[in-house]
């Protein structure tokens, strides 16, 4: 069974306050987008166990995967007997705030599910996906939505029109979003993005009240930003070459511009990857992911 596991974007990101157990409360807008890490799911009649193999030599293949770990919390509550073989194409960066990893134990929840008629709904597969990781029901959900409380109150929202391109740069640098959290400063934090203003426009269909200054924001990047100036000089290339808006996407490093002219995000896209050559530069588009 093949699946398609898509890599989000945040079109904003505001954190709200730092709760006594070290949980940070988050309104924000998560958007699927057209890249996508390959996943095939086969079943090993009368053979249990879980094999995963990936293109990556650098990713875990055992149950440090957030695939593996997803089929293996399903697949042990139904007391599945079959094994399963995970055959995982990593195509979205690692560790890049594109929340690659969740998106991929998103995947294995819906194809174990599938594949061993375990007869679970979206709503039920969501609560299992939040014991694997703050992002992953949402990942489960898909499309576009509002992520409130620790990343588990989620809002479905229209998606943005789908005739915006999305470019994506990741400069090689690794980003631990763990350390990003734990650095932020909530308290000294000048600027917070008018999330509720962003719903609207996406309800309006308004790509310029998406994009509009103080609207698609990520207040993280006050932290990943200032350790990594090549954050905001990317932007500024986004912004030169045309872009609506550019910010970073979660806890970083990759940096995404709004383009709605499809000729000058191509045109961008190559100027970058000319221009930074360490980078990993995508065109892509919003998406409303693979569905339960
Ligand atoms: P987020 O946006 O949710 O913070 P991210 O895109 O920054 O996520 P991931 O690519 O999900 O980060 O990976 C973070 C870490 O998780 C990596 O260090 C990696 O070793 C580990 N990991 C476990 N399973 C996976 C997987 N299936 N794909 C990628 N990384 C994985």
């Amino acid at each position: 069974m093949f699946l398609r596991a898509h890599a989000k974007i945040n079109l904003s990101l505001d954190v709200l306050r730092r709760r006594e157990d070290g949980y940070h409360e988050v309104k924000m807008v998560m958007q699927m987008t057209g890249m996508y890490d390959r996943m095939n799911l086969l079943p090993l009649k009368g053979r249990p166990g879980i094999r995963l193999s990936t293109n990556l030599p650098y990713i875990p293949a055992d149950e440090n995967n957030l695939a593996y770990k997803a089929a293996k919390l399903l697949m042990d509550e139904f007391e599945v007997t079959d094994g399963l073989e995970i055959r995982l194409d990593k195509f979205i960066p690692v560790a890049a705030g594109l929340a690659g990893g969740s998106s991929d134990a998103a995947q294995a929840l819906i194809g174990v599910n599938r594949l061993f008629g375990l007869g679970l709904d979206t709503a039920e597969l969501m609560k299992r996906a939040a014991r694997i990781g703050a992002d992953v029901p949402y990942c489960v959900m898909g499309g576009t939505a509002l992520s409130e409380g620790i990343g588990e109150v989620l809002t479905p929202l229209p998606s943005m029109p789908d005739n915006v391109c999305i470019l994506l740069c990741k400069p090689n640098i690794n980003v631990s979003t763990r350390e990003v959290y734990t650095a932020l400063r909530v308290d000294q934090l000048d600027f917070h993005p008018d999330v509720d203003a962003q719903t609207e426009a996406l309800r309006a269909g308004d790509i310029r009240g998406i994009t509009a200054k103080g609207v698609m924001y990520n207040v993280l990047e006050t932290v990943t930003g200032e350790k990594y100036p090549v954050i905001k000089s990317i932007e500024n290339d986004m912004l030169e070459a045309g872009a609506l808006a550019a910010i970073m996407s979660g806890s970083g490093p990759t940096v995404f511009g709004i383009f709605d002219n499809a000729d000058r995000a191509e045109v961008c896209r190559n100027s970058l990857r000319r221009t930074r050559p360490s980078a990993r530069t995508f065109l892509t588009w919003p998406a409303g992911g693979e569905k339960v």
